[in-house]
């Protein structure tokens, strides 16, 4: 796969490809972002149930625009929205391309709303039942 998308926050730094957990991310070296393709998060996220990126992504809001562009798509600005919706770590989405940006130290604040998550299951449940409840089925 081709690689030279540059960092939509460094501009003309080119992102470069690094094995993390397993997966190829392609992160810039300059300010610690990182692209990750439609998937990537739940592959590299702490284990956890369900759907990472679907939950973050359900409720996007037209609004909320980022003064980023999307590294793969160019001319689409991405959108920001929360991390599983209602916590209040905010990414960047590519609605074309399905891809996310994490900025600096975001993947870290992921992995401990994860771990919070498993140290209170009940509320996992919870919001899981609320979750689908909400399903348009
Ligand atoms: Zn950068
Ligand atoms: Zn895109």
């Amino acid at each position: 796969m081709a690689n030279n998308l540059k960092c939509p926050k460094c501009g003309i730094t080119e992102l470069t490809s690094n094995v993390f957990e397993d997966v190829r991310v392609d992160s810039c070296s300059k300010c610690n972002g990182v692209w990750l393709h439609k998937g990537e998060l739940n592959k590299i996220a702490h284990p956890h149930e369900g759907d990472l990126e679907y939950c973050s992504i359900e409720h996007i809001a037209e609004d909320r625009i980022s003064e980023f562009n999307c590294p793969n798509c160019h001319d689409v600005k991405l959108k920001k929205v929360n991390f599983i919706s209602y916590s209040d770590i905010v990414l960047e989405y590519c609605a074309k391309c399905e891809g996310i940006w994490l900025d600096r130290g975001e993947l870290d604040a992921i992995n401990s709303e994860i771990d919070n998550i498993h140290k209170a299951p009940e509320s996992w449940a919870h919001r899981i039942m609320v979750f689908l409840s909400k399903l348009p089925f």
